[in-house]
């Protein structure tokens, strides 16, 4: 439905002639009163998707929000459009609050940001049971799934919402979501009563790039080599690195800040009011840095250290090129950050399958960078997201093929095993069937009656794991997130019709990695 007030408000307030993607759709039916899950790639806009109904309903939008940097920048760029919106935060005077207070209970408010914690306190609550709601909008609400990388446990209480005002309409938001939390998150907050709206993940003028780490201080300079001027985030993993790059670039010429929780608030403050107010600069940061950020002339983004997650990668790399034009998303990545991310998911004080969890993420962020050919369609395949094109053009793999070998038969082989027990196992127990191993689990389920069973000798177990990355990241196999169990998927059937090729790319770092738990 064409909503005339939607474009006005579009161009009166926000000062932009068009909607963007699904953003009308999906403000028409918020108006319309409907629950809404909208999965958008950071810089698609979403914020829109539930200001602009929220200007037109009549009554009060709350935004519930993680981050007090996240809502104090939405405030701010609401007033400045001359909405009257305010934020409930710890930082807020007795002043301040008494003011949101009031202009609440007049109606003069027409956006409450605040946190989760903060609004689900009976006061709160039985505030809002007497003032005029008419919209709730859950940002970041990935947040709410114990099965993701940033889950809070205060989200779970937003689930009580619908139940207790089941007129108001919810919008839950997010840039990060797999199927499993996308499912998760319809099931807490909307009990399932939700339409979705999932956009596609593609960022096509950020160009990818994944290079093995041989000494990161010499390949940041080398990167950086042609780029005298440019607006960048440099991500490393600890905080001496971060000083220790910034210096690096500094020592050089560059314009470079650091960035990390080590740093005094105010130090932290004043380096981010620099990034956002002034040209030219390189901010480097641990993953503390980032969330919020609307910078749109961010004209890179080089990962020193391997990131934890597809997810996580993708986060950081779509704050490059919010503007439209050409970025680039440089990683490098190497045994020890391997071997480091799995000790972190070790490590962390999280149950059982919360780790299963943060190993199959990480597995997929490894089939991506180990990718046989282009590196843009294995990370949407990541997304579920099926771009019409086999080869983007804008990446390291499109532009620099890597040797690859043809590798249909065993590709197949793997497939085949799958295939054949039901696709209820992990990689583990598919490669031991395919290397002739009789495991008391092979024995005890008779897999070594398998026609695939021994057919892969000629492959050890790690080039077997290699091989079944890169069909993930071919797109031809998925893994379940729980427990890992492989899956075929649609092109992963044509494969072994002989409908579709594979060819391996054999020169992975991986191949010969040491330490192979279970699952893997
Ligand atoms: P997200 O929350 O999805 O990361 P934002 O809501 O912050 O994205 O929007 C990203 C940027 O795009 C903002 O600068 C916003 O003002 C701009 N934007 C959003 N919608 C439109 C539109 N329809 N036309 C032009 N710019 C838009
Ligand atoms: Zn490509």
């Amino acid at each position: 439905m064409h909503s005339p007030s939607a474009h006005s408000l579009l161009k009166d307030v926000f000062g932009y002639d068009q909607f963007r993607g699904k953003q009308e759709e999906i403000i028409d039916q918020v108006v319309a009163g409907e629950n809404i899950l909208a999965v958008m790639p950071t810089g698609a806009g979403k914020s829109l998707c539930f200001q602009v109904p929220g200007l037109i309903r009549d009554g009060l939008t709350i935004v519930i929000s993680p981050l007090i940097s996240l809502m104090q920048n939405q405030v701010a760029a609401l007033r400045i459009a001359g909405v009257a919106a305010a934020s409930l935060n710890s930082n807020n005077s007795f002043e301040d609050n008494r003011d949101i207070w009031r202009d609440m209970q007049t109606g003069a408010l027409k956006f409450l940001y605040v946190s989760p914690e903060k609004l689900m306190t009976e006061s709160m609550l039985s505030a809002m049971d007497n003032l005029n709601i008419n919209l709730f909008a859950i940002d970041e609400a990935h947040c709410i799934s114990q099965w993701g990388a940033a889950f809070r446990p205060e989200y779970e209480d937003l689930g009580q919402l619908h139940r207790r005002y089941p007129d108001v309409p919810i919008i839950a938001l997010t840039a990060t979501a797999d199927q499993a939390t996308r499912d998760q998150i319809c099931e807490k907050i909307f009990s399932n009563q939700v339409t979705r709206y999932l956009t596609g993940f593609d960022r096509p003028n950020i160009t990818l790039n994944v290079e093995i780490k041989n000494g990161w201080k010499k390949q940041i300079l080398a990167f950086m080599k042609g780029r005298p001027k440019e607006n960048g985030i440099v991500y490393c993993l600890s905080r001496k690195k971060t000083e220790e790059a910034a210096k690096a670039l500094v020592d050089k010429g560059y314009h470079a800040l650091a960035y990390h929780a080590g740093m005094s608030n105010q130090q932290r403050e004043e380096n981010l009011n620099r990034f956002m107010a002034e040209p030219d600069l390189i901010m480097v940061a641990t993953i503390a840095f980032g969330m919020g950020i609307d910078k749109p002339d961010i004209r890179f983004v080089f990962h020193t250290d391997l990131p934890s997650s597809p997810e996580a990668y993708y986060q950081e790399i779509g704050r490059a090129g919010r503007d439209g034009n050409p970025a680039v998303a440089h990683m490098l990545y190497g045994m020890d950050d391997i071997r480091m991310r799995r000790m972190f998911i070790d490590n962390e004080k999280s149950d059982e399958g919360h780790k299963r969890r943060g190993h199959q993420r990480l597995n997929a962020l490894l089939s991506f960078c180990e990718a046989p050919e282009c590196r843009r369609v294995s990370l949407l395949h990541y997304f579920g997201d099926d771009p019409d094109y086999a080869k983007c053009g804008n990446c390291d793999l499109c532009d620099n093929p890597q040797e690859t070998i043809e590798a249909t038969e065993i590709g197949q082989k793997l497939v085949s095993a799958i295939y054949r027990t039901g696709q209820n196992f992990g990689v583990t127990h598919i490669i031991d069937i395919l290397r002739g191993k009789v495991t008391d689990k092979v024995a005890q389920l008779s897999h070594d009656e398998l026609p695939t069973f021994g057919v892969g000798q000629d492959l050890g177990i790690n080039e077997w794991k290699a091989v079944a990355r890169q069909l993930m990241a071919r797109g031809f196999l998925l893994s379940d997130m729980e427990y890992g169990a492989l899956k075929i998927t649609g092109s992963g059937v044509q494969l072994l019709k002989g409908q579709e090729s594979f060819r391996y790319r054999p020169d992975v770092i991986l191949k010969s990695a040491a330490g192979s738990k279970s699952g893997r």
